[in-house]
């Protein structure tokens, strides 16, 4: 996990250390290699999935996109949206997302160089 990823972990868990979804306390788990995987344990969910256009709009200020979620929750709601959807569309969603993102940062960097 990069850095900069836990930071924003271990911020939104000190903010609320509740799942967004299912209420549950959730636990910080220190990283590392091969560790075991809880399922209260946090982790970053996004409000807009990966296949959501949504994602890939610029924020609103002050606008959340980021929550925290339990592991449990957090992979039943991505495991739900991809039994949902043929292997096919979910690469075709993903390709798209990824073009999104680039069309998305190059505006975002001419507007802040
Ligand atoms: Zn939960």
């Amino acid at each position: 996990m990069r850095r900069s990823k836990r930071r924003r972990l271990e911020n939104l868990w000190h903010t609320d250390p509740h799942c967004s979804h299912c209420g549950q306390l959730t636990i910080l788990v220190d990283p590392q290699k091969d560790r075991p995987f809880y399922d209260n344990e946090a982790t970053i969910d996004h409000v807009y999935s990966r296949l959501d256009p949504r994602r890939y709009v610029p924020k609103q200020k002050g606008e959340v996109r980021r929550i925290l979620a339990c592991r449990k929750c957090n992979g039943e709601r991505g495991g739900e949206e991809n039994r949902a959807l043929s292997l096919r569309t979910r690469r075709r969603l993903a390709q798209e997302g990824k073009e999104r993102k680039r069309e998305f940062k190059r505006a975002h960097n001419k507007e802040n160089p």
